[in-house]
């Protein structure tokens, strides 16, 4: 499936849930959902009851478009979350949380996933000293990100590195905020990630 180059917030209207796509402004009273929560083109009384298979689709639609990833990445994560010990929804949950695109957003580089994605394919993020321009990476324990020179001096991005740890981040991630640079400590437990999705669901329809 092609990349959704849409309005954001109709993918937010149309699977009836914030996924908090665009940064600052979902947390605004401007953020469309709270405005008009039922699907685009709908009135209010719309929000329809949906039924298994479709329930099922609009579980991974939701982790898709939360996540940025395309349908056969995600496919690829399914196949790796199967293979992994564990629970195969907790598994892929947690390989999509591990996307570098995920890390830089989570870790203050960026205001939304989206704009993590444009850093990376921009080719300003370093990862374990070397230049890449793939959001859909996933990182592994002890890998170091940083930004390149050429935006190492930027000081929106000092300050918006510098607000996330005065904020907090994900206690499996570290901030280097001089270096400009994030750790991966660890990979993340199953309870430091909130998603708004059900991994188990999309398990379900996986094993059709
Ligand atoms: Fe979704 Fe609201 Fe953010 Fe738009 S502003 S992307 S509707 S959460």
């Amino acid at each position: 499936m092609a990349v959704y180059n849409g309005p954001l917030c109709r993918r937010c209207r149309a699977l009836g849930l914030k996924l908090f796509l665009k940064g600052d402004r979902c947390v605004t009273e401007k953020c469309a959902f709270e405005r008009s929560p039922y699907p685009p083109g709908k009135d209010k009384s719309s929000r329809r009851k949906l039924k298994n298979y479709t329930e099922h689709l609009m579980e991974k639609q939701k982790a898709k478009t939360y996540y940025g990833a395309l349908e056969r990445q995600f496919r690829r994560y399914f196949k790796n979350a199967k293979q992994m010990p564990g629970q195969t929804g907790e598994n892929l949950v947690k390989i999509l949380e591990c996307r570098l695109d995920n890390v830089l957003y989570k870790s203050g580089f960026a205001v939304s996933r989206k704009q993590a994605r444009q850093l990376i394919s921009h080719g300003n993020v370093i990862l374990n000293g070397k230049k890449t321009n793939i959001p859909s990476l996933i990182v592994s324990k002890n890998d170091v990100i940083t930004v390149s020179e050429r935006i190492k001096n930027s000081q929106e991005l000092k300050d918006k590195i510098d607000y996330a740890y005065k904020s907090g981040i994900a206690p499996w991630l570290s901030l280097d905020v001089g270096n400009l640079s994030v750790k991966i400590l660890d990979i993340p437990s199953i309870e430091d990630i909130r998603v708004p999705f059900k991994a188990d669901t999309i398990v379900e329809l996986y094993s059709r």
